[in-house]
């Protein structure tokens, strides 16, 4: 199959621009993640270092084999510091420049600049280069990375790969080869603007894709926890806790259920401001996370309610951590003793079963109790209430 050079040379650049601004319009538009606008770049510059690039037999040698490939090694670095950014990393401008600077030192060599063979070699473990180090930075960050990576590490290893080729076996092509379609190293050009467009095309649509799930990963973790505090809100607490309670049943475990009330509330609102008020809000939840365990659920699920469900616990060590959340709170250095205090209703699944509504409005109960025997106690239920 002859494929005409020119003619995929004009659609290459007309997809690298369309592409270009298209990524520049992502990231205008909601998201303004900082990848979307280097890659915007990086599809930009190699729009202009291709067209600079075939401007070749001219009479000015300098523009595409130095300046072309220039903003083409500029374009690749662009690459890597996008997925560099989504990985987490700043962008590194020793870096970027490297492999440009490299380039325009060699081309002052006589021999390299006047040697096309070499100089795709060069060109090509660049490009290799930079492949290789935007797939280390995905791999750097496998772990943290909590969106679908493999299928930008796969299109980045494949693009690196076809590079390690054309170094391997590309002896570069001459240009008036290119336009009359003809002659030594005809098919490989062509396969390399093939190949560059298949490459920007799907880089562009799978980073688009992990912007995106990123930031509905971003919204879902918002929608479920609570902005003061931090830690989960009442929707958090029914959707973990229903699903903790149907595991536990599953196995057999007890569970239990601490719903804690801070005590006169408003009355220290009133007196220390409304500010103070949130800093013992959060004060709680950090007494709260630091006597529960990991596989706890723990929330904020009101105003200055919170709730607690304790896996595999049954009633007296439950009792026993509320009472150190009790202790800990009222010992607080923020206030003066006593100005601080919380009530505890305590419930498990051992005496009311596995329903999460029922359990709450137990707890409510045993709370009631204790916010009428005076506050800052702990409360559990009682036989007649369990009903
Ligand atoms: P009790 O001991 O009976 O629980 O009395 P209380 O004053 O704690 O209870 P009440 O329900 O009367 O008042 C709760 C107060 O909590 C009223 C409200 O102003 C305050 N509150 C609710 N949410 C916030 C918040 O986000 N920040 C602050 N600072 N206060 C809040
Ligand atoms: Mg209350
Ligand atoms: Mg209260």
């Amino acid at each position: 199959m002859a494929l005409h050079i020119p003619t995929l040379l004009v659609v290459s650049l007309f997809i690298f621009c369309l592409m270009g601004l298209l990524s520049f319009h992502a990231w205008s538009r909601e998201t303004r993640e900082q990848p979307l606008a280097y890659l915007g770049g990086m599809m930009l510059l190699a729009a202009i270092g291709l067209l600079l690039n075939s401007l070749r037999n001219l009479g000015v040698d300098f523009v595409p084999l130095v300046l072309g490939n220039v903003l083409l090694l500029l374009s690749a670095a662009l690459n890597w510091t996008a997925m560099r950014l989504f990985a987490g990393r700043a962008p590194s401008l020793p870096g970027i420049l490297a492999g440009a600077v490299l380039w325009l030192g060699l081309c002052l060599v006589p021999a390299f600049y006047g040697t096309m063979a070499t100089r795709v070699l060069v060109y090509s473990l660049l490009v290799v280069g930079y492949g290789m180090l935007t797939a280390l930075e995905f791999w750097r960050s496998r772990h943290q990375l909590d969106v679908a990576y493999l299928p930008a590490l796969t299109l980045t290893l494949l693009h690196t790969a076809f590079y390690i080729v054309r170094a391997a076996t590309d002896g570069g092509l001459a240009f008036d080869n290119a336009l009359s379609g003809t002659g030594q190293g005809m098919p490989f050009f062509s396969f390399m603007l093939f190949e560059s467009m298949l490459y920007v095309i799907g880089i562009a649509y799978v980073t688009l894709a992990m912007v995106k799930e990123r930031a509905e990963l971003r919204f879902k973790a918002a929608a479920f926890s609570d902005a003061l505090t931090g830690v989960g809100n009442r929707r958090a607490f029914m959707v973990h806790g229903e699903q903790m309670l149907a595991e536990c049943a599953h196995r057999e475990e007890p569970v239990a259920l601490l719903l804690c009330d801070l005590d006169h509330f408003k009355r220290l609102n009133d007196a220390f401001g409304h500010q103070m008020g949130d800093q013992a809000l959060v004060a709680f939840s950090q007494v709260s996370l630091e006597n529960l365990r990991q596989q706890d659920v723990f929330a904020r699920i009101g105003g200055e309610e919170f709730a607690c469900l304790l896996m595999n616990t049954r009633e007296p060590q439950a009792v026993q951590v509320a009472e150190r959340i009790r202790q800990d709170f009222a010992t607080l250095s923020m206030l003066e003793p006593g100005l601080l205090s919380v009530s505890i209703g305590v419930v498990t699944t051992q005496a009311t079963g596995y329903d999460l509504s029922r359990l709450l409005s137990l707890a409510d109960e045993a709370l009631y109790g204790a916010k009428g025997q005076g506050r800052n106690r702990v409360q559990t239920l009682l036989a007649p209430e369990l009903g």
